[in-house]
């Protein structure tokens, strides 16, 4: 096919096409006309000189493990111009007062999608909120910083039992903290926090910031009451002495 001819071109795969067919399975499950021809223009830029692996496979996204034309390591991630999902990235893109116009079009809203996402991680570093810095985003595609070293820094669901209390104590602090700094000064709200979304690394960091949104949405209530809940349950669950997230939004919320 000219397309996989394309990939491996772009991409400098052939030499690591046999070695790691999986890597070489999602490249040509994903990347539609569309994607290649995204990845090839940061390709042009030094932006990315070769994929290097699959970090994770996701419903929406997939974030690649890439090394920029310095020999930089960048986090990759594609979003699927084909998704399932179209509903609920419509009705979370149609809230937000940041959004004009909303394509009708799957792969455009999904451009949409990708640069809001790129808008909010700029946003949470103007307020010093960690996350990985943005890069740059195009289309279905954004590059950001990436968190770890050889292998991608664990989250922190995948390295709970290691931790002792007093790690859980800090990592409580710092999300609260985040929810509050967000909420406050950036006027933002994350929307997906959880121990599924923060890397633990030097320090920790937020990520996943495709739902996070402006205090002006409609919605945006709702997710901050739903980020305290899932933050404050699962370090309750963890023998953390927690504040009540009722009493914890409604300071927030200023009712
Ligand atoms: P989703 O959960 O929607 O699939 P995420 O943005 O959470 O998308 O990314 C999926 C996974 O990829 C994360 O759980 C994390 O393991 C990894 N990942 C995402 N961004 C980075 C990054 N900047 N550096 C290292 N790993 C990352
Ligand atoms: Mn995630």
């Amino acid at each position: 096919k000219d397309i996989d001819r394309e990939i491996s071109q772009i991409l400098g795969l052939d030499e690591r096409r046999e070695k790691d067919s999986e890597l070489y399975k999602v490249f040509s499950e994903v990347f539609d006309k569309t994607t290649i021809d995204t990845l090839a223009y940061f390709h042009r830029r030094g932006k990315i000189e070769h994929l290097l692996g699959v970090i994770s496979t996701g419903k929406e996204a997939n974030v690649f493990k890439a090394i920029d034309g310095d020999g930089n390591y960048v986090a990759v991630k594609v979003y699927r111009t084909y998704t399932t999902e179209f509903r609920r990235i419509w009705e979370y893109l149609a809230a937000d007062p940041r959004i004009g116009y909303l394509p009708k079009d799957i792969r455009k809203l999904v451009f949409v999608w990708t640069r809001r996402e790129f808008k909010n991680l700029q946003r949470a570093m103007k307020y010093a909120v960690r996350a990985p810095e943005p890069i740059a985003f195009g289309n279905n595609v954004l590059i950001m910083e990436y968190i770890g070293d050889e292998y991608p820094a664990p989250r922190l669901k995948d390295i709970e039992r290691e931790l002792d209390k007093k790690d859980f104590e800090e990592l409580y602090e710092f999300a609260m903290g985040s929810i509050e700094k967000l909420w406050k000064r950036g006027d933002m709200v994350h929307g997906d926090l959880s121990e599924y979304n923060i890397l633990i690394w030097e320090r920790p960091v937020i990520i996943d910031w495709s739902q996070a949104t402006v205090k002006r949405n409609r919605m945006a209530l709702t997710l901050l009451r739903r980020d305290l809940r899932n933050i404050i349950n699962y370090f309750a669950k963890k023998g953390i002495n927690v504040e009540d997230p009722d009493e914890k939004f409604r300071e927030l919320s200023g009712d």
